[in-house]
């Protein structure tokens, strides 16, 4: 019997309970004490176990529940059984009492290209700078953007850094029932969700950028912006999340290095809450698995 859901809004379901599983995974990673870290193209171009278990993890519970999908990965993995231990089949609930935005209700299963990022943030990780750490679901139809998911697996984690800041600036912390990590989630057309939209105090002009892949026409460009304040943490999907909470008003980044699977689920929340993400000659991005 055919669903009374949409394709896209059973795929979102879905993949917002793939992303809790892939948070889960990420935190019991570093619980267990061996990151099992690779060098990938130089010292700060890093893959993790949590990395592998997590794309693993996500491609293959996407791939059983929509075989005709194409889901494009990070991680360049050798083809082997998954453990069924990293198979999550749930869906959640409440995304699918959402109505599915009119211009994507026929939207079939092979229409759509799924860009994942197992994990954002990985030289952060490795540093314990936690949360920093993004797992970055993206969903594109007719190469734009449209829907995403992002778990962020340590957000109310305190790190020293942040602790001292917080003390700094007086803010109140995360109280001892603060529950570890959270998952943001957006559709064009409907909304995006699981967090609080805030805005940067009117006339400050914050800018995030890199933290450790930064070289001189990064910070030459972020000076040239004469910025009041600029926010150096890593992750792609935690810089979008420092814009939708009012932490910081642009993210610049002006060099090679962020792939699609890094801005396709970033992007959708951003532009669910009226930002915009363009390349540096302020055109979209293009999301065709070509
Ligand atoms: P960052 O802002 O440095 O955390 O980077 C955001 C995303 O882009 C992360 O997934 C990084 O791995 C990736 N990235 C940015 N610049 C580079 C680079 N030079 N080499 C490899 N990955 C990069
Ligand atoms: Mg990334
Ligand atoms: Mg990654």
């Amino acid at each position: 019997m055919a669903s009374r859901h949409t394709v896209l809004m059973r795929l979102v379901a879905s993949a917002y309970s793939i992303a809790q599983k892939a948070g889960m995974i990420v935190r019991r990673v570093i619980a267990e004490g061996d990151l099992g870290i690779v060098e990938k193209t130089c010292a700060t171009d890093l893959q993790t176990k949590a990395d592998r278990l997590v794309q693993m993890s996500i491609c293959s519970s996407l791939a059983r529940k929509f075989p005709k999908l194409t889901i494009i990965g990070e991680e360049d993995l050798p083809s082997e059984e998954v453990d069924q231990e990293l198979i999550e089949d749930g869906q959640w609930e409440e995304i699918l009492k959402q109505p599915c935005p009119s211009q994507y209700s026929n939207i079939k299963e092979e229409d759509l290209v799924v860009w994942v990022d197992p994990l954002d943030g990985t030289k952060e990780y490795t540093e314990g700078l936690l949360d920093n750490v993004t797992v970055l679901i993206g969903i594109a139809y007719e190469g734009k953007a449209i829907a995403g998911i992002i778990n962020q697996p340590y957000y109310n984690y305190q790190n020293n850094e942040k602790e001292k800041l917080r003390e700094h600036r007086n803010e109140a912390k995360a109280g001892p029932d603060a529950v570890l990590g959270r998952t943001i989630w957006g559709v064009l057309g409907l909304g995006a969700f699981g967090f609080q939209l805030r805005e940067v105090p009117v006339g400050k002009h914050i800018i995030t950028t890199t933290r450790s892949h930064s070289n001189k026409l990064v910070t030459d460009c972020v000076t040239a912006m004469n910025p009041d304040d600029v926010l150096r943490v890593g992750g792609a999907g935690n810089k979008i999340i420092q814009l939708i909470e009012g932490k910081a008003s642009a993210y610049v980044f002006a060099s090679p290095g962020c792939k699609k699977w890094d801005t396709c689920a970033p992007e959708v929340i951003l532009h669910a809450v009226g930002g915009k993400l363009t390349d540096i000659h302020g055109n979209a991005l293009q999301y065709n698995k070509e």
